[in-house]
């Protein structure tokens, strides 16, 4: 059938990460191209996500400098925060960003529909009124915070909500153990709030190596989080402005912010995927292929809607790799093999490849090099933070499998640990590598 049969040759359901990248490059390759966001460009990553939570990060961090500043020298009298400050200048950095990727489908060539879109059939869109019909789709929808189904759950807020608190809790109390948990916790609390981390589990940041948990656990609570763990929330109630959460052993304790960070979930609602036969799973995330088809051989999925790793970089490639199958060479692939993450709470987790668990469990016999240490910097500012730093290696091949560590800027160090990793590196040519130093880094080629 001839292309012009339809309006469109891709239309892209979803204008974040994963969304705009596909609308961008399937345009590029001379593609007729539409996309329909139904609130912000950007998506999660840029509004509600990894980049106001980074800038706040930022933000909190000045806490720990001007603490430690002293010892080097400088004398900082009184040092206060402001919220509207931070909020006001975010905001302004969004705003920038939402035009940054307005521009970017506008330069491309990609029609842009404002409004939330359903499928109407294997070939057409709508949004509002207006139908659109596309030889392709790709749902790239993404996913939203979920709240655990407790009385008076609906007085805790989600992480969408935090990013626009009229003004900085005096109390928290973060439900949660993953990433939001830990990353938001550590941003309230370096902002001068008094952090209580209430987790379901024993242990932290569950996926990842065991250690990088534990050892967070003991960083974060000495800087003055209050972490309970193997603890369970049974109510809320609201007295005024104060929050009374009723825990699952009988004691009750008190906050003015409740943030339920507690899992997301793919934003699949109102779309009309059930009526036209789009699959889902358990969690109600889009099934998919190798290559991103759903069950109707028209419509492809990336992201965060398919529930398979939720990360910007992941819902990128693809993006690109869907857009490259239907429009270009076809040559682009996703591994999800060594996928280097970071946990931007404070200190840093930065991770990538096997945990030990996981290794062992694969290839049996491995040799586990782990430190711990006072990073040079503490040495005169004083801080009682320590670094960990581990490496898991095959025994029989010498291949590095694991890369972990929980430490300042651990997420910048992880980047290149992922190139040698995806380059298959032994532990014989990490100990031939000469080391940067004085860094944290150099620890990796320098343990044995
Ligand atoms: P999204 O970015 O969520 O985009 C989906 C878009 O679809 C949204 O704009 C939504 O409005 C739109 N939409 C939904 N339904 C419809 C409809 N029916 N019609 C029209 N439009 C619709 N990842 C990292 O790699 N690093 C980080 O530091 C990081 N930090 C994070 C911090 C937080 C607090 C959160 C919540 C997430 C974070 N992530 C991070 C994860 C990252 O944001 C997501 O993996 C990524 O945004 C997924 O991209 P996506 O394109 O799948 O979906
Ligand atoms: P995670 O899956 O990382 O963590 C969810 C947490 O909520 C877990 O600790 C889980 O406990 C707990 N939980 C789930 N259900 C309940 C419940 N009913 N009651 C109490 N606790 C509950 O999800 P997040 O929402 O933190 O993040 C979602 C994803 O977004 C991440 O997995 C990551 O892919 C991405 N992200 C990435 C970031 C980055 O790159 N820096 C930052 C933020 C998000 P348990 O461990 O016991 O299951």
């Amino acid at each position: 059938m001839p292309q012009q049969q339809y309006d469109y040759d891709l239309f892209t359901i979803g204008g974040g990460s994963g969304g705009v990248r596909a609308a961008r490059f399937a345009a590029q390759y001379g593609a007729r191209v539409a996309l329909a966001e139904k609130r912000d460009l950007g998506g999660t990553c840029v509004n509600v996500g990894c980049i106001p939570k980074k800038l706040m990060s930022y933000a909190a961090h000045y806490h720990d400098d001007l603490q430690e500043a002293a010892p080097y020298g400088w004398s900082i009298d009184n040092p206060r925060f402001d919220w509207a400050t931070l909020i006001a200048n975010k905001d302004r950095e969004i705003a920038r960003l939402n035009g940054v990727y307005r521009k970017l489908l506008d330069d491309t060539g990609v029609t842009l529909f404002q409004g939330h879109a359903t499928i109407v059939d294997a070939h057409t869109v709508a949004v509002g009124e207006q139908r659109i019909t596309a030889r392709h789709i790709l749902i790239a929808t993404g996913g939203r915070p979920m709240r655990p189904d407790v009385p008076g759950g609906e007085l805790g807020i989600v992480s969408d909500d935090f990013f626009h608190l009229p003004a900085l809790p005096k109390n928290a109390i973060v439900v949660g153990g993953g990433y939001i948990a830990v990353e938001l916790a550590s941003i309230l609390n370096g902002l001068g709030s008094k952090v209580t981390l209430v987790h379901r589990s024993a242990q932290l940041l569950r996926g990842m190596d065991a250690d990088l948990g534990v050892f967070l656990a003991k960083e974060i609570e000495k800087k003055g989080i209050t972490v309970r763990l193997d603890t369970q929330i049974a109510s809320i109630a609201a007295e005024g402005e104060v929050k009374h959460v009723a825990l699952k052993n009988g004691e009750t304790i008190a906050a003015d912010c409740i943030l339920f960070a507690t899992g997301r979930q793919p934003n699949v609602e109102g779309m009309g995927l059930d009526q036209i036969g789009v699959q889902r799973d358990e969690r109600g995330a889009v099934v998919v292929d190798a290559d991103f088809r759903t069950s109707v051989p028209s419509i492809y999925a990336v992201g965060d809607v398919i529930d398979r790793v939720a990360l910007t970089p992941v819902a990128l490639a693809e993006g690109m790799v869907v857009a490259s199958a239907l429009f270009g060479d076809g040559k682009r692939a996703v591994s999800y093999d060594n996928i280097p993450t970071a946990v931007f709470s404070h200190p840093n987790v930065g991770t990538v490849g096997l945990s030990e668990d996981e290794a062992r469990r694969r290839h049996g016999t491995l040799r586990i090099y782990k430190s711990e240490f006072r990073a040079l910097k503490s040495t005169i500012s004083g801080s009682s933070e320590r670094v960990l730093m581990k490496l898991v290696v095959d025994e029989a091949s010498d291949c590095v499998l694991g890369v972990h560590l929980v430490g300042p800027d651990a997420g910048e160090i992880v980047q290149g640990f992922a190139v040698a990793l995806n380059s298959g590196a032994t532990k014989a040519q990490f100990d031939a590598t000469i080391g940067v130093h004085p860094t944290l880094a150099e620890e990796f080629v320098t343990m044995r």
